[in-house]
């Protein structure tokens, strides 16, 4: 994806009010961050435990997304499956994350979970450039274009439930 400034990020969020969207944590790192292989940016709220955000092109508009997760469930120590990209993880690599949804959808408390890579480093597992530290990728026979269409499918298949 394109590298993004700190005002792309705070105009791009769908489920959040503008107030949230002017407050929450940008990244500090967007001048080192690997954009040529990420399908969307995505980072954890230092000051926010239970709070990661993500942002991603869909054609040639940017969509942000805050997402939640209960604290209760780190520390889980079974094995679970990244629905994004699919790789395997142990403990809490995995988490059931929760979007509000857009519109007024959202404002009325309805929202859409999906289990993804606690990290949010989906893009680089796809590319092998990151591997979990205790879990593992599936055998593949797509080839990494393949595969990187698929993360990009899932995560857009995620996103069209936000607007439903
Ligand atoms: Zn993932």
């Amino acid at each position: 994806m394109r590298p993004l400034t700190e005002q792309d990020i705070r105009s791009s969020f769908v489920n959040c009010s503008k107030g949230e969207a002017k407050r929450l944590a940008v990244p500090r790192d967007l001048g080192e961050r690997p954009w040529a292989d990420l399908d969307f940016l995505g980072w954890r709220d230092p000051g926010a435990p239970d709070r990661s955000y993500l942002v991603t092109e869909r054609g040639d508009r940017l969509v942000g997304v805050a997402l939640r997760y209960p604290s209760s469930q780190r520390g889980f120590l079974h094995r679970s499956m990244c629905s994004v990209c699919l790789t395997t993880h142990r403990g809490g690599g995995v988490s059931l994350m929760t979007a509000r949804k857009a519109g007024t959808a959202g404002r009325e408390g309805n929202s859409v979970g999906l289990y993804m890579c606690t990290d949010l480093s989906c893009s680089l597992y796809t590319r092998g450039r990151k591997v979990p530290d205790s879990g593992m990728r599936i055998e593949e026979s797509l080839s990494l274009e393949e595969q990187i269409a698929r993360t990009t499918g899932n995560l857009s298949a995620f996103l069209d439930k936000l607007y439903v």
